[in-house]
């Protein structure tokens, strides 16, 4: 039950209509990037077709509306998280390029030897290694928030590893691996009560959860636009502005000056001073109209319908023997991974791809957390607004055939 238009929601992603091995593509690869509706698409061919120019320095008539159009997407991001300033929308290459900011500026200048930063064991790749770079540059020393079996974080371990000396806690809202949706609230209030600086990476939580950056009184908050129904190689970083102010700029170059001789540069204001060279101009304009679809819609409408999907797939893989879920936390968003007792994830994505299904298999950029559940990868099925329970009857009765063929 929904009071969402499946079908006439799917007529707005052109590439479902795609053939994949003689089969309609059913694409449950959704957490690793989302499809892109029409208005998508057209935003960006428009800006191209209509009014292609670098922004900011021209004066003339294509410069103006580009530039307008450019800072009208940073707007609508500021309305996205509920930022209080536009100044504190830096837009990034995606969410990795945001934590490596945070690492390489605030990181660089604010932490010094024998500091402690705060992860947990869901994290990223892209939420491990910038801070690993940084503490073995730095001198300073990496923690680790263990997870239970379910997937959850052990609260009063994160506890027990809070002290005076805890500089940075950086977690993941939404384990793209798992599903499972930490309690950042509670995370950063504690970290905050030790003085510590909390970065989230939102990359799987901004297309299912509505996000407040200031009910949630993070002071960093990292995300990709192309998991949200938006362009790749393109995010953006939400920081408090007293903050960014104190940062040193991240890349030298144009548009992050504000004067430059050859014996000292002076840098621009927020946000351009972390923006140096230019941008991703096409994608960062299209990016509003993918935020635009997604409110039409109504967020909680489209986290509604991929829950029920979530719990329709949940019930009728259960029913498959050998076959179990890797990630059980009570919260969680539509992302179902699992193993099949005997069966190598890859030869399941394989055999799926040849009935047109796509899947995620392997380590999902976390390999730790693989290590943590004593395998080496998943199969992982995640689900979006356009996604149907026939698709998953798909899924069911493809797993079903790699179960006869292999196992
Ligand atoms: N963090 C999480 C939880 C992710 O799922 C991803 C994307 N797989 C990233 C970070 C990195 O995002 P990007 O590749 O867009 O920088």
């Amino acid at each position: 039950s929904n009071n969402l238009d499946i079908t006439a929601i799917r007529n707005d992603f052109p590439i479902l209509e795609e053939i994949v091995n003689g089969k309609q593509l059913v694409y449950f690869d959704n957490a690793a990037t989302t499809q892109k509706p029409k208005v998508v698409l057209d935003a960006i061919s428009g800006y191209y077709e209509h009014y292609n120019a670098n922004i900011h320095r021209g004066i003339h008539q294509l410069a103006e509306k580009a530039t307008a159009a450019f800072e009208d997407s940073r707007k609508r991001l500021q309305q996205f998280l509920n930022a209080p300033s536009f100044e504190e929308i830096i837009f990034t290459y995606g969410t990795t390029d945001g934590i490596n900011l945070v690492a390489q500026t605030y990181g660089r200048k604010f932490l010094k030897e024998g500091d402690e930063v705060i992860i947990s064991a869901m994290e990223h790749h892209s939420n491990i290694v910038p801070w690993q770079m940084l503490c073995e540059e730095k001198g300073c020393i990496l923690k680790v928030i263990p997870i239970n079996d379910d997937g959850e974080l052990l609260m009063d371990e994160y506890e027990a590893l809070l002290t005076e000396r805890t500089k940075f806690v950086s977690v993941v809202h939404v384990s793209n691996s798992l599903g499972t949706i930490n309690p950042v609230k509670e995370i950063i209030r504690k970290a905050h009560e030790v003085g510590a600086k909390v970065l989230l990476d939102g990359a799987q939580a901004s297309s299912h959860l509505s996000i407040d950056v200031q009910d949630l009184d993070c002071d960093f908050y990292s995300l990709s636009l192309h998991k949200i129904y938006g362009p790749t190689g393109m995010g953006i970083l939400f920081g408090k502005k007293e903050l960014l102010n104190a940062m040193p700029p991240y890349r030298g170059g144009g548009e992050m000056i504000k004067e430059v001789t050859f014996e000292k540069t002076t840098y621009n204001e927020l946000p351009y001073k972390f923006e140096a060279g230019t941008p991703n101009i096409a994608d960062v304009i299209a990016a509003k109209y993918a935020l635009d679809y997604v409110d039409t819609l109504g967020k909680p409408n489209i986290a509604a319908y991929e829950n029920s999907l979530l719990e329709y797939a949940t019930q009728a893989v259960m029913e498959i023997e050998g076959l179990k879920i890797i990630g059980k936390a009570k919260e969680k968003v539509s992302v179902l991974s699992f193993v099949i007792d005997g069966i190598h994830h890859q030869d399941t994505g394989v055999l799926l791809d040849q009935q047109g299904i796509a899947v995620r298999t392997g380590h999902h950029c976390t390999q730790p957390l693989m290590r943590r559940f004593n395998i080496t990868g998943t199969t992982r099925a995640s689900f979006a607004v356009y996604n149907t329970t026939a698709e998953i009857d798909r899924l069911i009765q493809g797993l079903h055939k790699v179960k006869k063929m292999l196992g």
